[in-house]
């Protein structure tokens, strides 16, 4: 076993299955007993760091609200700034929206309009925690490219393989430290 899988295996026996969370079928992968173990978080960020830190990456735009926990360390090492994708009504100055289906229900998300009026073309990372059906990083996707972004690609912690969500994604490099 490499170090690396050996880190990973950790990471895996950490991330606590929630059956039938929020509706019955679905199994939730739950990373709240990743984030809260000091170790668990640093190694998880540092393994993204590893596999990111050749790009040139200007924003990780970041859907809300796991999103956010992943997006502020990696942009941090990275260089980069952080790009808040939000449900509606939650950003104060003037927004995109844009409506998709989830695995579970459908959903609106909102980018401000001038999130990259400071750089021209900005290459833009979409990070979260899960890609599932891909539903929540194709209309982050969607906005950051309304908004003026070059989408470079999107890296998740946990990708649900079963559900194709890369499909989605429309050949875009995904980055994902753990597959289910
Ligand atoms: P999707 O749009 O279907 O790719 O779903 C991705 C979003 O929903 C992510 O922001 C995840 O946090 C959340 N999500 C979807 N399915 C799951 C799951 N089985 N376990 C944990 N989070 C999930």
């Amino acid at each position: 076993m490499t170090v690396r899988s050996k880190k990973l295996a950790m990471l895996d026996s950490i991330i606590r299955d929630i059956p039938d969370f929020p509706k019955p079928g679905i199994v939730f992968k739950d990373i709240t007993t990743l984030i809260s173990n000091p170790l668990a978080f640093k190694t998880a960020i540092d393994l993204f760091v590893e596999q990111l830190d050749d790009q040139d990456i200007d924003f990780i735009a970041c859907p809300e609200a796991r999103g956010f926990v992943w997006a502020a360390p990696l942009a941090y090492q990275l260089g980069a700034g952080v790009t808040l994708v939000r449900k509606p009504g939650k950003l104060p100055s003037a927004t995109l929206q844009h409506t998709f289906d989830l695995e579970y229900g459908s959903d609106t998300l909102a980018i401000h309009a001038d999130a990259f009026a400071e750089k021209d073309n900005p290459n833009v990372l979409i990070v979260d925690d899960v890609l599932a059906t891909g539903g929540t990083a194709k209309a982050t996707a969607d906005l950051v490219a309304a908004a003026g972004g070059q989408v470079s690609g999107v890296a998740v912690l946990i990708e649900l393989d079963f559900l194709d969500g890369r499909s989605q994604l429309s050949g875009l490099p995904i980055t994902a430290l753990l597959h289910y």
